[in-house]
C-alpha cells in the first residue's frame, strides 16, 4: 500500500498583500511544514510505503498516484485542502484528512473526505489504515483521550528534508517538547486540539529529533508557552532539554532558530533560566503579543504600567543577548483606533529590531470563534482568509476596513526607516510574512 501525504498550500501575508514586498526590506521565508505529517508517518507500519508532497511548492495533480491520500492541514490551508479532496475523489481516489481544521470543524471537512481523523492522529491512524486495507473505511476516527506521549516515536522529518528543492529549503523545522495547555486564552486552539493537560514529549524522543535535524543540517524551531509553566513538571522538562542542547557540540546559532512564547512570559522567568536558554545556544525569542492581558492592555488601552512591562520584556531579551523577534497583533476587542500608534510607539521605545504584524483571527474551535459566531460578527468564512492577514470579522471598536488599513500601515511605517535590513546577511534579514 502506498500512502501519499499531502501538505496543502495556503496564503502567506505577502501573498494576500503583494504590496508588502515593496515596503518590507526583508526576505520572505518559506518555512517547513508543521509536524503533523511527520508524526503520523512515524507511526505508520513499515510495510506501508509513504511519500510526501508539499502543495505549496508544486500544486498537487492527479499525476501523483497512490492508494490513499492523507492531507493534514490547519485553517488557512482548508480552502485548498477541500479543493484537493474534491479533485481527487472526482477521479475515484480515496482521501483522508487530519490536523487542526478537521479536528475543529469535522462536519465541514467530513463532507469532502472519505474519512477524517478528529484529535491527535497517532492513536487511530493504524486502525484507519487497517480498515482501508479491508475496504471498510469509517467516515470518522476520533482520538477521544489525549495520546500517551510515552508511545510517541520521533517525527519523520526526513520525509520533509528529502522533498526539499530549490523552491523550498527551510533552515529549520518545528520541534515539539510538550503538548496541551490548561489555560483558556480566547484566541488559541491548543487546549481544544491537544487537550487541557500539559503532556511532556519524552526526553529521548526530543534528543533523537534534535539529532536527526542536526544530521540534516537543520535548526529546530520551538513555539510553546507551556514549556515555561512552573507546574506539571514542564519547566523542569524544559531545563533538561536545554541541558541536552547545551551538550550538543554544534556552535551557537546552529541548533535552534528560535524559542517562541507569549512576550510577557519573559518577565516571569528567573534570570538563571534565561541564562540557561542563552547557554544552550538559543539566540532568538519569537515573542507573541496580543494574546495575553499585558500586551492587550498596553496596546489596546494604553495602560502605562502594562506598556512599561511590554517594553521591559524586550529589554530583558537584549540584556541576555537574545534577539527579540516580536509578532504584534491588532484587532482585539480592547483595540480602538489608537492601537496602531501605540504599537509603533512601543517598537521605538523598546528598540524592536524586526517584527511582524498580524490581524486578530477567530480560528474555528477557539473561544473567540464561538463568541463572535454567537454575536453574528463573523462575515467571511473563506478559510484561506484565516491567515492573520485579513479581517474576517466585525471588530468591536473600529470598522473592518480601518483594521486592515491600520495593519498595512504598521508594516509600512515600521520598515520605512529600516531599509538597511536589505543589506544584512540572509538569517538577519529573513522573516515570515
Ligand atoms: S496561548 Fe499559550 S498559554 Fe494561552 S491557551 Fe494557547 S498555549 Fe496556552
Amino acid at each position: 500500500m502506498k500512502v501519499q501525504f499531502v501538505y496543502p498550500s495556503f496564503e502567506r501575508h505577502a501573498q494576500s498583500h503583494p504590496e508588502l514586498l515593496e515596503c518590507v526590506p526583508c526576505n520572505e521565508y518559506l518555512g517547513g511544514p508543521s509536524l503533523g505529517i511527520a508524526s503520523i508517518a512515524a507511526v505508520t507500519p513499515p510495510d506501508v510505503q509513504v511519500a510526501f508532497h508539499d502543495d505549496r511548492v508544486k500544486p498537487l495533480t492527479l499525476d501523483v498516484e497512490a492508494d490513499l491520500y492523507a492531507l493534514s492541514f490547519f485553517t488557512p490551508a482548508a480552502t485548498r485542502a477541500l479543493e484537493l479532496a474534491d479533485m481527487l475523489r472526482a477521479a475515484g481516489r480515496k482521501v483522508v484528512a487530519g490536523g487542526i481544521f478537521p479536528t475543529m470543524m469535522p462536519e465541514v471537512a467530513g463532507a469532502h473526505f472519505d474519512s477524517i481523523v478528529v484529535g491527535e492522529g497517532e492513536g487511530v491512524w493504524n486502525a484507519l489504515l487497517s480498515d482501508f486495507g479491508k475496504g471498510a473505511l469509517k467516515p470518522r476516527y476520533e482520538q477521544t483521550e489525549p495520546f500517551d506521549l510515552e508511545k510517541l516515536p520521533p517525527p519523520r522529518v526526513d520525509l520533509y528534508v528529502e522533498a526539499e528543492s530549490a523552491a523550498l529549503h527551510p533552515d529549520d523545522y518545528p520541534l515539539q517538547i510538550s503538548r496541551g495547555c490548561p489555560l483558556n486564552c480566547d484566541a488559541c486552539v491548543v487546549p481544544y486540539s491537544m487537550g487541557k493537560k500539559v503532556r511532556l514529549v519524552p526526553r529521548e524522543v526530543s534528543k533523537t529529533a534534535l539529532s536527526d535535524l542536526a544530521k540534516a543540517g537543520k535548526l529546530a524551531a520551538i513555539t510553546e508557552d507551556t514549556s515555561f509553566f512552573a507546574f506539571s513538571g514542564a519547566r523542569r522538562h524544559l531545563r533538561t532539554f536545554l541541558a541536552d542542547l547545551k551538550n550538543d557540540p554544534r556552535p551557537r546559532g546552529q541548533k535552534i532558530s528560535y524559542l517562541g512564547c507569549s512576550m510577557p512570559m519573559i518577565l516571569s522567568l528567573d534570570p538563571t533560566l534565561i541564562q540557561e536558554i542563552s547557554d544552550a545556544g538559543i539566540d532568538r525569542f519569537y515573542l507573541v503579543c496580543g494574546f495575553d492581558p499585558i500586551t492587550r492592555n498596553a496596546f489596546g488601552k494604553g495602560d502605562p504600567d502594562a506598556m512599561d512591562r511590554a517594553i521591559r520584556s524586550v529589554q530583558r531579551c537584549h540584556e541576555f543577548g537574545i534577539e527579540p523577534y516580536t509578532s504584534l497583533l491588532v484587532g482585539n476587542e480592547t483595540d480602538d483606533e489608537g492601537v496602531f500608534d501605540r504599537i509603533l510607539e512601543f517598537t521605538v521605545k523598546a528598540k524592536v529590531p524586526k517584527t511582524e504584524f498580524a490581524i486578530f483571527t477567530p480560528y474555528p474551535g477557539t473561544p473567540s470563534w464561538h463568541q463572535l459566531e454567537g454575536e453574528g460578527r463573523i462575515f467571511d468564512k473563506a478559510w484561506k482568509h484565516y491567515n492573520d492577514a485579513n479581517v474576517v470579522f466585525k471588530p468591536k471598536q473600529m470598522s473592518a476596513e480601518r483594521l486592515l488599513d491600520g495593519y498595512l500601515t504598521l508594516w509600512r511605517e515600521f520598515y520605512k526607516d529600516k531599509l538597511h535590513l536589505a543589506e544584512m546577511e540572509q538569517g538577519q534579514r529573513t522573516i515570515q510574512f
